[in-house]
C-alpha cells in the first residue's frame, strides 16, 4: 500500500466532457468557458465570474484592476503559497507580510491593521488551505482606510463564511483549479466579482486587451473589427479545461462532504494526543478540507521532519505545512529584518497528511495507526 498525500477526483465523466468538447472544434474562449463561468458564479452567489489560466494570473489581474502599482504596499500573509506574494511583485508593488493566527493560521486582523501606512493600497487575504479568513473584519478595515480587498481563495472553492460560499462576499475573489486543490481543470483559475467594471476589464485583460470577444465575432453577421484597448495578456482557460471544470463543479459539494468524513475520523483519532494541535473550524466558518494539517507542539517526542520520514518509510506521503514567503531565496533581500514567529513556528512544525477522495476506510485507518505508532511507540 502506497498512500499519496493528495489526488484529484476525476472520472470518465470529465474525460467524456473534454472529448465531446474537442469534437466540437471549439477549444478555447467558446461556449464551455461561458457555461463554466455562469455555473461557477451561480454556485458561489456572485454576479460574475471570469475564467483564467490559473489562480496566479487571477491574482495578477486582480492587482491590476484594483489599481495597484509601483510604490504601493499590499498587506498579505507570508505564510501562504508563494504565488500570493509574487502577484504583488508582478505589478511592482511591495508585499508587506502580516502574521497569522496560531490556531486558524489565517491572517491576523490586528497585526494586519498595524502594518497599514500611507502607501498601503490593498489587503490580500488568504483562506488558508480552505478555511475562510475573517472577511468581514477585513472589509471593515478596508472601508476605514480606503483600501481594496482581494481574496486569495485558491484553496477555498466550496468553503463558506457566515452562510455564504467564498466568492460571494467581495469583488475580487481568486480561485485555483490546480490538481492539488479540491476540484481541478488540470490548471485553471477563476475570479468572481459583483463589480461590472472589474468584470469587463478582466475579460479584456485576459485576452490581449481585445475589444471584441471570439463568441461575438463568430456570431456576427457583419464584419467586425477589433481594437486593442490596452496592453493585455494571454491568460485564457481553454474550453477543454472548462468542460472538465463543469463536471468537477457538479461534484464539488459531494467531494467536500466526503473529505469532511475523513477529516472527522482524523479529528476523533487524534483528539486525545495532547502534543498535537488539530485543525479548527470556528462557528460560521466552513472549510472544504483542502488539506488536513496537524501541528506538533514543542513537547512532541518526535520532530516534524522525523515524523515525515517515519511515515514515508511506511509508504505514507506527507508534506510540510504551508510555507512562508519571507524566508525563501526569492525574498531574501527582503526578509532579513522580518520576523514572524507565529508563522515560522506553524510552518516548521506542521505536516499535511493524506486526504483525498475516494480514500478507502483501510487507508484512513492505516494512516491513523501509523501516525499513532510513530508518536506513541508503545
Ligand atoms: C495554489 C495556490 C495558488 C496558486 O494557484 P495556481 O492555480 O497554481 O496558480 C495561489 N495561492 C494559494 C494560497 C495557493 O494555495
Amino acid at each position: 500500500m502506497k498512500i499519496p498525500v493528495a489526488k484529484p477526483y476525476l472520472t470518465v465523466e470529465e474525460a467524456q466532457s473534454a472529448y465531446d468538447t474537442i469534437l466540437t472544434n471549439w477549444v478555447t474562449q467558446g461556449p464551455r468557458v461561458q457555461e463554466f463561468e455562469e455555473k461557477f458564479a451561480t454556485y458561489v452567489g456572485s454576479k460574475y465570474a471570469v475564467a483564467l489560466s490559473n489562480c496566479t494570473t487571477a491574482l495578477h489581474l486582480s492587482m491590476i484592476v484594483a489599481g495597484i502599482k509601483e510604490g504601493d504596499e499590499v498587506i498579505c500573509p507570508s505564510m501562504s503559497y508563494i504565488a500570493t506574494a509574487n502577484s504583488i511583485k508582478y505589478v511592482s508593488a511591495t508585499p508587506v507580510f502580516a502574521e497569522v493566527d496560531s490556531t486558524t493560521y489565517n491572517i491576523d486582523v490586528t497585526h494586519a491593521e498595524r502594518l497599514i501606512t500611507q502607501k498601503t493600497k490593498a489587503i490580500l487575504i488568504v483562506h488558508q488551505i480552505g478555511l475562510p479568513a475573517d472577511i468581514d473584519a477585513f472589509k471593515e478595515i478596508c472601508l476605514k482606510y480606503n483600501l481594496k480587498l482581494i481574496e486569495d481563495a485558491a484553496c477555498a472553492a466550496g468553503s463558506s463564511y457566515k452562510g455564504n460560499k467564498i466568492g460571494y462576499h467581495s469583488d475580487l475573489v481568486c480561485f485555483s483549479f490546480h490538481p492539488r486543490k479540491v476540484i481541478t481543470t488540470g490548471d485553471g483559475g477563476m475570479i468572481t466579482t459583483n463589480n461590472e467594471e472589474y468584470y469587463n476589464r478582466l475579460k479584456l485583460l485576459r485576452q490581449h486587451g481585445m475589444s471584441v470577444n471570439d463568441r461575438t465575432r463568430h456570431n456576427s453577421t457583419t464584419v467586425v473589427r477589433e481594437d486593442y484597448l490596452e496592453v493585455g495578456y494571454n491568460y485564457r482557460l481553454t474550453d477543454i479545461q472548462a468542460a472538465v471544470g463543469i463536471k468537477q463543479l457538479e461534484k464539488l459539494d459531494w467531494i467536500i462532504a466526503e473529505r469532511r468524513k475523513i477529516a472527522e475520523r482524523y479529528n476523533e483519532a487524534f483528539k486525545n494526543i495532547d502534543f498535537i494541535r488539530l485543525p479548527v473550524e470556528p462557528i460560521d466558518y466552513i472549510t472544504n478540507w483542502q488539506s488536513y494539517v496537524i501541528y506538533l507542539k514543542a513537547n512532541s517526542p518526535v520532530k516534524r521532519n522525523d515524523l515525515m520520514q517515519l511515515l514515508l518509510d511506511k509508504c505514507i506521503s506527507t508534506r510540510r505545512g504551508v510555507m512562508t514567503a519571507h524566508r525563501e531565496i526569492a525574498y531574501k533581500n527582503y526578509g532579513n529584518n522580518i520576523s514572524l514567529p507565529i508563522s515560522e513556528n506553524a510552518s516548521d512544525n506542521s505536516i499535511v497528511i493524506p486526504l483525498f477522495v475516494p480514500m478507502k476506510d483501510e487507508e484512513v485507518h492505516y494512516v491513523i495507526e501509523q501516525i499513532i505508532n510513530a508518536l506513541l511507540p508503545d
